[in-house]
């Protein structure tokens, strides 16, 4: 696809259920998350990099990263978190751009949980924010993952705020009903890209 419509939000807003509904309509979905670990992957010169800089420790016995020991790792050391920052982010950024242009349909959709944050809006046409209060998004992480409420709080306060992130939106999906209201939202902005993709 040309035309790239960037997905965002912030913890259980609901974009996975958001890009089920435009993934069902037969657009195709990229997935940040999804990248991040294919390119770590066994056997990918990145995950190669990482255990040349942190040593055999950064891998476990089955040859795939020990993702616990770096984000612990990270967590501790600022200067291993800007390094593998450094390392990650282009390679990540070039393999979204990669399966967006190799997407066969008339405009797809690259999620991306963090677009604001870490400053992607150039990478994409459109931002399409899926919006609820954060006291929805706590009830439902916790549902969802059985998390206590200060961690969730956590990541909730590590996050851009709703304000930063609405402000940045071109559309906004709202996600605070039932799921039955997310049907013609939907509908109307497929109608919408699929406009101002063959305009492009
Ligand atoms: P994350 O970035 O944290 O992985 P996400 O933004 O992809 O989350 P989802 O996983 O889609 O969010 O939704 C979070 C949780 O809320 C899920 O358990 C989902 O089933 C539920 N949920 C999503 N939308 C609604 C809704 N409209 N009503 C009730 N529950 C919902």
């Amino acid at each position: 696809s040309e035309f790239i419509v960037g997905l965002t939000g912030g913890i259980a807003s609901g974009k996975t259920t958001v890009s089920d509904h435009f993934g069902a309509l037969g657009v195709n979905i990229i997935d940040a998350d999804i990248i991040a670990r294919q390119v770590v992957a066994v056997g990918t010169p990145t995950l190669k990099a990482i255990q040349d800089h942190f040593g055999n420790q950064a891998i476990l016995d089955n040859g795939q990263l020990n993702r616990e020991w770096l984000r612990n790792t990270i967590f501790a050391h600022n200067e291993s978190k800007q390094w593998l920052n450094e390392l990650m982010h282009p390679i990540i950024r070039e393999e979204m751009l990669l399966q967006c242009q190799q997407a066969s349909s008339i405009y797809c959709i690259l999620s991306v949980p963090l677009l604001i944050e870490n400053k992607l809006n150039a990478l994409v046409d459109r931002i399409l924010v899926v919006d609820v209060d954060p006291k929805v998004q706590l009830a439902r992480a916790m549902i969802r993952d059985g998390s206590q409420q200060s961690i969730i709080e956590g990541i909730i306060h590590s996050q851009c705020d709703r304000q930063t992130r609405l402000a940045a939106a071109h559309n906004v999906i709202d996600n605070s009903k039932g799921l039955h209201q997310l049907n013609s939202q939907i509908a109307k902005l497929h109608e919408q890209y699929i406009q101002l993709a063959r305009r492009s």
